[in-house]
This record gives structure tokens, C-alpha cells and sequence, in this order.
């Protein structure tokens, strides 16, 4: 495998330090702690370790830029050209941010070039354009008042976000957040905090007033916690595990923060036998196997409808041997490293533990070299839904497969998870479709594909999956408040 550094790349990785007040700054304490690429397991750079007192001086910032008006009265059409401006930026910078992205999370630059980078520049994009249509409404309460409702923004909003999507997690929070007039502190995850990082340098570039993005490198329990239940902070908004999701939120009970919540998934995706068994089988490989497996909606458990389960499974092995895993920056790889050493261990335990609860491993189940954490994509048959990789968020390139006879069956199955963020059919029975779409308890449901995403749809969790939607028109409910204003005539 090529090395990264001996790929040609317009990269130049700085040690990463903290965004407060539009000045990059070592932790208080001085502290750093080391990213690692991890299809070389080798250190890329030192990033400043932030933790409660550079949250306190973030926050600071952000409460400032808040209080003094220079983004939150700003004319709204303004804020929307600042949007813009960092989209283009995004699009510039594009080759940079993608090779920084593969480099830091280990996924292939064929994705991040595709997927990762133009579509954050597509957030920006999209809701610079909303920033001026941010609605009331006048109500016709009574003929003695004139009666209006302001949709404001909350104030300070902490964002917390995870290593899957770096550039793009940011993205779906800042942009929404901004474009409603709020100031932000960013908390990136601590394995991939770098494309963060330089999108901070970029929204300088692009006019940043001062303070309103303050970005916070650290770890979970101590930077993440300290803004999750900071008084200053009037939103929190976080994407991760449903554990932590809970931690937040018991935190944000502090000073009832608002908090939107997009957590983990057990996606069910089920195939009928009346289905185009070919296209499913290719959904079913870019549900689980796009991005490594580490996708919340990934669709982790696959039900196959009896009559076409074996030929469905010998089919999806067949195609799963074929996927090329390597070098995240040869854009002929299509899967590349997991992200973390406790990643690549914890998803090699779940492997452990389908084989012991007698689940049959039809493909994968190893890592796939030896430098670096590659894994081999892995698909499971035999697996009943009670059993632990049915039930729990693997996160990696493993499948879990099922079988039912009827459309009863798959439902109440598909249902039976504690979590709801997503969930696909495939079938040529448009009614047998619809109805499954709504009977599925989920945020989203696809029919005869996986993975769409359009940053103006909606997207979010059931259960345990999250509160709130991010995307679309209704992002801006999560980053403002409604005014109510009455006028005696
Ligand atoms: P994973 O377990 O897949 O790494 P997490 O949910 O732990 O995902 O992490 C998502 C984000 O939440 C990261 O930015 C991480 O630092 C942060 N985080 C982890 N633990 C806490 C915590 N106790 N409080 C606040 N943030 C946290």
C-alpha cells in the first residue's frame, strides 16, 4: 500500500489549535493530544486539547458576538452571502479538504471528493439561500390586537459532532445555526478534528465576524461535557452514540437547554421476493458497506424474503469478495481504513459475538491487512433478531441477515429494534411499498434504494434515535424560538 506521504497531495497538515474569537490558540492548559491516520496508524498531527476553561472562553465569545448584534441583527440577506462565500470556499479548497478528510478518518477519496466535500459545500449553498426566509406569521387572535409570532434565534448553540462525516456533521450544524442568526462553538470528535479545523480558517477568509464560530478541539468527557451542561449555552445540538445522546441530554437538563439529538441505528432493510433482486442486492451492498459501515442509518439488518433468500445471499457475498479495500487516497479503493484502533477492535468483538451466538459468517469477519485498520466487509446470515449484532449499533462493514415469509412479519421485525433513524423496502408492489412506508417506525424510509440524502430533506430518528430534524426547511425550527407579540389596538 502507498504510504500517505507518498502520495502526491495539496496538503499541508498544521498542528490544529482552538478557534475562539478568530484566533487560533493553544488549550489553556497547554495540552495536546495526537490524530492518527489510521490506514497507517501512524500520527498525522498534534491538535490543542481543549477542556472546560477553553469552553468557558468559547463560550465567552460566542455570547459576545451574540449580545452585540454584528451577526444576529445583521440584515438576514447578509448573513446568506457569508453562507455563500464559505460554500465557495468549500468548492476551491475541494482537492485539500478531501485528501485532509481521507487522511484523518480513513475513508476513500473517492467518497470524500464525491460525497463528503461537495455536499458540505451544498449545506452552506442551500441554506445561505434561507437565511432571508426565516417566516412569522401574522394569527388573527382578535379584532382588538394586532398579533404576530418572530421566529428568533435561541443564542449560543453547542454543537457536537462525530468522526463518520467530519466536514459534513459540521456543516449540517453550523450552516442551519448561522443562517438563523445564532453564534456556535463547535466541539469536532477528537479522531477527526482536522477538516474542522481548516473550514473555521476558510469561514475567516469569508468574513467571519468575530466570535460568532469558535471551534473546540477535545475529548467527549471533558470538552464535550463541559459545553453539553454550560449555563451560557441556550442550544445543544448533537450527533453520535444513543449513550452519549442520553448524557447530553441529561446534561442540557441544567438550564433546559433546547437539544436536538441525531443518535444511533439498527436499520432494518427489507427485500421482497417481488423485488428487482439485482438493484437490491446493490442497495443492500452501499447500505452497510458505503463509508466503511460507519453510517447511523446504515442498513445493518437485512431481511430477505424466503422464496429469494439463498440466491439474495449468495449473491451479496459474491459482491461484497468483490469490494477493493486500501489505501484511502488511491481513488480506486472503495472501502478503505476503519477509523479508529477501538472501532476496529470493538467491531471485530461484535464479529466474535455473532459467531458464538451461532449466527453463520457467509463472508469477511477479518481484517483485511495487516497495517492499519482494514476490515474485510462481513456479511452474517442465519441471525435471529434477538441476538446481539441484530440488536446493537456495529457501526462497521457487517451485515446481519434475516429471513421472514410475510409482509406482517417484516414489519413487526423491522419495528422491533430500539432504534428508528432509518429503513428501506424493495419491492415492484407500490401498495405493499407504501404501506410498509408508513407502517415503519422511522425517519426516513426508502423504497427501492438506500442512502439518498438531499440536503432539503429531513432527516432524523425515531425511538432512540435522536429528537429533532436536521436538513430541509425544518433545521430551521431546531436553531430558532418563537416570539409571540401582541399590539392592544
Ligand atoms: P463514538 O462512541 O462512536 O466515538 P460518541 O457518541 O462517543 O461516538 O462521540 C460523538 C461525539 O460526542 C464526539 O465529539 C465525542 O467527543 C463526544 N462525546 C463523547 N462523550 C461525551 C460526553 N460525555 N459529553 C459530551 N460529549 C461527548
Amino acid at each position: 500500500m502507498a504510504s500517505a506521504a507518498s502520495v502526491k497531495s495539496p496538503v499541508s497538515i498544521r498542528p490544529g489549535k482552538l478557534l475562539i474569537d478568530n484566533r487560533f490558540v493553544d488549550a489553556a492548559s497547554g495540552k495536546t493530544f495526537e490524530t492518527i491516520n489510521p490506514a497507517t496508524e501512524e500520527v498525522l498531527t498534534v491538535v490543542a486539547e481543549g477542556d472546560k476553561a477553553d469552553v468557558d472562553k468559547a463560550v465567552a465569545a460566542a455570547r459576545r458576538a451574540f449580545d452585540g448584534g454584528a451577526w444576529s441583527e445583521m440584515r438576514a440577506r447578509d448573513r446568506g452571502r457569508f453562507l455563500y462565500k464559505v460554500a465557495e470556499l468549500i468548492d476551491a479548497h475541494r482537492d485539500e479538504l478531501a485528501v485532509l478528510e481521507s487522511l484523518d478518518n480513513g475513508k476513500p477519496i473517492s467518497e470524500t471528493s464525491a460525497v463528503d466535500v461537495p455536499q458540505a459545500a451544498e449545506v452552506f449553498a442551500y441554506y445561505a439561500g434561507w437565511a432571508d426566509k426565516v417566516l412569522g406569521e401574522t394569527i388573527p387572535a382578535s379584532p382588538n390586537f394586532f398579533t404576530y409570532t418572530l421566529r428568533e434565534p435561541h443564542g449560543v448553540c453547542g454543537q457536537i459532532i462525530p468522526w463518520n462525516f467530519p466536514l459534513l456533521m459540521a456543516s449540517w450544524k453550523l450552516a442551519p445555526a448561522l443562517a438563523c442568526g445564532n453564534t456556535c462553538v463547535l466541539k469536532p470528535a477528537e479522531q477527526t478534528p482536522l477538516t474542522a479545523l481548516r473550514l473555521g480558517e476558510l469561514m475567516i477568509e469569508a468574513g467571519l465576524p468575530i466570535g460568532v464560530v469558535n471551534i473546540v478541539t477535545g475529548f467527549g468527557p471533558t470538552a464535550g461535557a463541559a459545553l453539553a451542561e454550560h449555563r451560557g449555552v441556550d442550544k445543544i445540538a448533537f450527533t453520535g452514540s444513543t449513550e452519549v445522546g442520553r448524557i447530553i441530554q441529561r446534561a442540557a437538563a441544567i438550564n433546559i437547554k433546547s437539544v436536538s439529538l441525531e443518535l444511533g441505528g439498527k436499520s432494518p432493510n427489507i427485500v421482497f421476493a417481488d423485488a428487482d433482486i439485482e438493484a437490491a442486492v446493490k442497495g443492500a451492498m452501499a447500505g452497510i458497506f458505503f463509508n466503511q459501515g460507519e453510517v447511523c442509518c446504515a442498513g445493518s439488518r437485512l431481511f430477505v424474503e424466503e422464496p429469494v433468500h439463498d440466491q439474495f445471499v449468495e449473491a451479496l457475498s459474491a459482491h461484497a469478495k468483490t469490494i477493493r479495500v486500501g489505501d484511502p487516497l488511491d481513488p480506486a479503493t472503495q472501502m478503505g481504513a476503519q477509523v479508529s484502533e477501538e472501532q476496529f477492535s470493538k467491531i471485530l468483538g461484535f464479529i466474535d459475538d455473532g459467531k458464538k451466538s451461532g449466527a453463520k459468517l457467509v463472508t469477511g469477519g477479518s481484517r483485511a491487512r495487516e497495517k492499519g485498520y482494514f476490515l474485510q466487509p462481513t456479511v452474517f446470515d442465519a441471525v435471529r433478531n434477538d441476538m446481539r449484532i441484530a440488536r446493537e449499533e456495529i457501526f462497521g462493514p457487517v451485515v446481519s441477515t434475516l429471513t421472514f415469509k410475510s409482509v406482517e412479519e417484516a414489519i413487526r421485525l423491522g419495528n422491533d429494534s430500539d432504534y428508528g433513524l432509518a429503513a428501506a423496502v424493495w419491492t415492484r408492489d407500490i401498495t405493499k411499498a407504501h404501506r410498509a412506508a408508513r407502517a415503519l417506525r422511522a425517519g426516513t424510509v426508502w423504497v427501492n434504494t438506500y442512502n439518498a440524502f438531499d440536503t432539503a430533506m429531513p432527516f432524523g430518528g425515531y425511538k432512540e434515535s435522536g429528537i429533532g430534524r436536521e436538513l430541509g426547511a425544518q433545521a430551521l425550527q431546531l436553531y430558532t424560538q418563537t416570539k409571540a407579540v401582541w399590539v392592544a389596538l
